[in-house]
């Protein structure tokens, strides 16, 4: 039997891509979901018969669940499909679970955003959630739900609180890949200023390739638990771009502008995560440095652009 991920076709559809037939996909600047051998499935979030009809074709053993509408700045734009699809949509796959298979092992995507204004520092699996956008309270949704299942009905479901996971494939709505793709776009002369918003937001990035791994470790275990997944080092928005511009050798203070446009109605100003649990039970620890996942995204757009400006 094969796992089933389930991810989103892009940041504004609420139809998600089921994966199967595949190990746990790892992500590299190479990577591709046909070159795995993964057959393909569609449904939709905001449809529960769909995702019913899903896990009747597939009958997987496991379910992983990263689709979401997940950008943040989308959520306060989009605040009551945000919460349909990232909230509401965890609830229609774990009925889903209950109604074909309730033995099949659940993976939630939950997310560092649901800490928000942060209570302590590092955040751990006990700290409380105060988030800050619509994005992050529809992860609190979808982390109290998958708990609630586990204590309700005794299903192997899990929530991986994951914070801000990066590798080439980031969508470039995000931080790193905007910066990774300008920096490249700059260097091999194509692009010539940088907008960015809050600089000094601090976030503790971590390599998503790390991150799949500790993932597939939690649906391995006897018993169903939350795990904090972080590198425990944070770093901010400032200290991204002085190191992306670094590495092609350029001054970021000769290309970056501060747009006011780019600023966040409510910011998360810092995230920096406690994963000693996770080290501890599932002995997972993240192998990437932030200054090696910085070089590989900006190497990778390098790469990408010289390609396209060959034709
Ligand atoms: P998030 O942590 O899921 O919101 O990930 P993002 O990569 O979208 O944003 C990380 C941090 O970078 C946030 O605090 C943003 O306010 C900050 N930031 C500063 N400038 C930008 C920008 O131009 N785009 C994005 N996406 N974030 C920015």
């Amino acid at each position: 039997m094969a796992p089933i991920w389930l991810s989103s076709c892009s940041s504004k559809t609420t139809r998600c891509t089921a994966w199967c037939a595949a190990p746990a996909p790892r992500a590299s600047s190479g990577w591709s979901i046909s070159a795995l051998g993964c057959i393909l499935h569609q449904a939709d979030l905001l449809d529960q018969l769909s995702i019913v009809t899903l896990l009747n074709a597939v009958r997987p053993h496991e379910v992983y669940n990263l689709a979401a509408q997940s950008f943040v700045p989308t959520s306060f734009s989009q605040p009551l499909l945000t919460a349909e699809f990232t909230g509401l949509g965890v609830t229609r796959v774990l009925e889903a679970i209950r109604l074909v298979d309730p033995k099949i092992r659940f993976y939630q995507a939950s997310s560092s955003e649901m800490f928000g204004r942060v209570q302590e520092e590092p955040q751990n699996e006990s700290t409380p959630f105060w988030p800050r956008s619509p994005y992050g309270v529809a992860k609190a949704y979808g982390h109290w739900i998958t708990v609630n299942y586990r204590e309700s009905y005794g299903m192997f479901t899990c929530s991986g609180i994951l914070f801000n996971h990066e590798s080439p494939l980031r969508g470039k709505e995000f931080v790193t890949r905007k910066v990774s793709d300008a920096v490249a776009r700059i260097k091999l002369g194509q692009q010539s200023r940088l907008q960015l918003g809050n600089l000094d937001a601090q976030r503790d990035w971590g390599f998503a390739g790390d991150y799949v791994e500790a993932m597939w470790l939690m649906l391995q275990q006897d018993a169903p638990e939350d795990y904090v997944i972080a590198t425990g080092i944070k770093h901010s928005v400032r200290e991204l771009v002085d190191t992306a511009f670094r590495h092609v050798g350029l001054d970021w203070q000769d290309y970056v502008d501060v747009d006011q446009s780019l600023m966040r109605p409510a910011d998360v100003s810092t995230l920096c995560g406690d994963a000693s649990k996770a080290r501890m039970r599932l002995g997972w620890t993240p192998k990437m440095s932030f200054a090696e996942l910085v070089a590989i995204m900006v190497d990778a757009d390098l790469e990408r652009v010289a390609r396209a400006m060959r034709g």
